[in-house]
Parts: C-alpha cells; structure tokens; sequence
C-alpha cells in the first residue's frame, strides 16, 4: 500500500483500506509471479477494466493509465517501468 501512495495506480484515485484490490500487472494467466515486484494497488473499476489483458496492452490503450502508473507504482519492477513508458510513448505517438 506504502509503496503505491495509497492510491490506484491506473487512474490516480486515493484508495481506502476497505476498497483496495491488488492487480497483478503482468497477469497470473499470463505467468505472471505473485512477488510484490509485479503487485499494486488498484480501485476495482480499473482491476475490472485491465483484466487479463498484458501490460502493453492495457497502457497502449489507456495511455492515461500508464502515465499514472509510472508515477504511481514506485515498487514495481523496473522492467514493468520501462515498458509502461514505451506504451504510453507509443500511444500518445500514434
Ligand atoms: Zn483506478
């Protein structure tokens, strides 16, 4: 929670306790482990809008969501990091 500034990190929201999800960003469907690297916290909307979908996918589609979750997502992985920004980059190119 700490690490994600207690909020959605997709759409910016401040989370309470209570309605806190946490997202696995690179998908358990997908192969994506259970360690915090690849965990943050979410608002279920946006859990519920992300899905399964892959990283790349989500951020190349809500570009707004990657560039909260840049900002947002201190504890991440850095490669998680620096794919968001690719996608974003890429998103706000196209
Ligand atoms: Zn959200």
């Amino acid at each position: 929670m700490r690490d994600c500034s207690r909020r959605c990190v997709y759409c910016a929201v401040p989370l309470a306790l209570d309605v806190a999800t946490l997202d696995h960003v690179y998908p358990v469907s997908h192969g994506g482990p259970h360690t915090p690297g690849n965990l943050v916290t979410a608002c279920a909307p946006c859990n519920h809008l992300k899905g399964d979908m892959l990283p790349h996918e989500f951020f190349g589609r809500y570009p707004w969501a990657g560039a909260n979750f840049v900002r947002y997502a201190r504890a991440v992985h850095r490669a998680l990091k620096r794919n968001a920004r690719r996608a974003v980059s890429l998103a706000f190119a196209a």
